[in-house]
């Protein structure tokens, strides 16, 4: 295990930052890569295909389904996302971090394959916040907003289910404690077994 990667899962409801956190991470953490999902859902404003989201139709992403290409995949909110395998485990084979933003039942999936993952649940810090937000990034209409917003609710449930909960008051202090949660995670002692071999292996006693 020492010498893969970790696999650093986000999630939490819709319209709490995740995205907004994930980039500022990644602009900060060069060694932290972003897997870019595949998603049936139309492009919003802004975003670029191959790095915000690979979009495709439905037929393509059935065709992909059934050919096992997808690590983990849901459907959520009437749209299908999933997270492409190859590119996650050539990434954590050659030792690299990788970055998954997906939403609750994708985390539960990778969690039943990818026990050693990093789990952590994005909060917003009140429930007035999260709907402020929601709207204030105007990609809904009134029906999908509703959908978003009561689902999320529901979502607080799971956080059990993860190993941190991060509360996203600020983007600048949410990335510093999930900069933090890495860097302890880097240093836990069974992920770092190669490292005492090495140090074992480097010199005699006297
Ligand atoms: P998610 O990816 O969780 O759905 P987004 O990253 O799209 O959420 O953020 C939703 C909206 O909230 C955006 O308009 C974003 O600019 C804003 N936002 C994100 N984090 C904060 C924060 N800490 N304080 C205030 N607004 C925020
Ligand atoms: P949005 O449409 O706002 O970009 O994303 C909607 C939800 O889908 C968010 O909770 C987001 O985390 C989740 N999501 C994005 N990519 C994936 C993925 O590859 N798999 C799963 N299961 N969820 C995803």
């Amino acid at each position: 295990m020492g010498s893969k990667g970790l696999l650093i899962v986000i999630s939490g409801p819709s319209g709490t930052g995740k995205g907004t956190v994930c980039r500022k991470l990644l602009k900060e953490c060069k060694d932290l890569h972003l897997s870019v999902s595949v998603t049936t859902r139309q492009p919003r404003p802004g975003e670029i295909d191959g790095k915000s989201y690979f979009f495709v139709d439905k037929e393509k992403f059935m065709e992909m389904k059934e050919r096992n290409q997808f690590l983990e995949y849901a459907e959520v909110y009437g749209n299908y996302y999933g997270t492409p395998k190859e590119y996650v485990l050539n990434m954590l084979n050659s030792g690299r971090d990788v970055l998954l933003e997906i939403d609750i039942q994708g985390a539960l999936q990778v969690k039943e394959t990818f026990r050693d993952g990093v789990f952590i649940f994005v909060v917003p810090p009140s429930m007035e916040e999260l709907k402020n937000r929601i709207i204030k990034r105007g990609s809904e209409t009134q029906e999908t907003f509703k959908t978003r917003f009561n689902s999320a609710f529901n979502e607080l449930e799971y956080c059990v289910q993860y190993n941190y909960v991060v509360i996203n008051d600020s983007v600048v202090k949410a990335c510093e404690k999930i900069k933090a949660i890495i860097t302890a995670e880097r240093c836990k002692v069974r992920r770092n077994m190669d490292l005492f071999a090495a140090l074992r292996g480097g010199m005699q006693k006297t």
